[in-house]
């Protein structure tokens, strides 16, 4: 897909061109030129376990191909496919990695971006309806500093929380398929790892997810538990 001219952020100002080349000066962008891409599930399984902290793996998640279909789609979507009314906007167009504290105690999984939402904003459940419902939840609780997240750069910070998706890129008719979800599951394999005590999830295949095979799900001993979306909404004092 063909990079297009570049457009202003609507925040900084400056240009970038469509999906936005890693290292370029995207506010968040974890990514650089030399981090190294996946480009199929035994990759994504590698980059994701040998990932020693979650910036690193944010980076490597940030410019995965491991997903044929849903690399075209994202890419498509931010050059030819933009709504309406931000066509006068970049779009990220790159998967969206995880957003939050490097050591969170909550992790709230949610299915996939949205394809005008992390896939324009390049921050995970931003800019659009579903983003506005968790990030005023997280606020309610006393887990994010602002009660909206509109776009990468915005100010928003989470404290002892962090979001992530079950699959990392926007899908067509927001439909992943099982293949791409289990192609991606390694990437929240990791952030599970990152020892958060409570999980909250808004879809059952998010889930799912959150509850991976290896180590098993935290309803005995792992690290962290999927909830019924109501623990989003908890206090972090409880
Ligand atoms: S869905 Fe996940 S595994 Fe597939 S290309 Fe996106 S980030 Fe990579």
């Amino acid at each position: 897909m063909t990079a297009t001219q570049p457009a202003p952020h609507p925040l900084t100002g400056q240009p970038f061109t469509s999906p936005v080349p890693p290292g370029t000066g995207w506010p968040g962008d974890p990514a650089t030129a030399r981090t190294p891409r996946a480009r199929d599930a035994e990759q994504v399984q590698r980059l994701a376990s040998g990932a020693r902290t979650l910036p690193v793996l944010d980076a490597r998640v940030s410019v995965c191909r491991a997903c044929p279909r849903l690399v075209t789609w994202r890419e498509s979507v931010a050059t030819t496919g933009r709504r309406a009314s931000f066509a006068d906007q970049p779009y990220w167009g790159r998967p969206g990695p995880g957003f939050g504290d490097e050591r969170p105690r909550l992790l709230v999984v949610g299915l996939a971006p949205a394809a005008n939402g992390t896939n324009r904003t390049g921050r995970v459940f931003t800019g659009d309806r579903s983003g506005d419902w968790i990030y005023a939840a997280l606020h309610r609780g006393g887990w994010a500093r602002e009660p909206f997240s509109r776009h990468a750069g915005d100010g928003q910070h989470l404290d002892g929380a962090r979001i992530a998706a079950a699959v990392r890129c926007a899908p067509p008719a927001n439909r992943p398929t099982p293949a791409e979800r289990d192609t991606c599951g390694p990437w929240l394999d990791r952030e599970v790892r990152s020892s958060p005590r409570r999980c909250a999830s808004s879809s059952r295949w998010a889930v799912s997810a959150s509850t991976p095979s290896s180590p098993p799900p935290a309803a005995s001993a792992g690290p962290c538990r999927a909830r019924d979306r109501s623990s989003a909404t908890g206090s972090r004092r409880r």
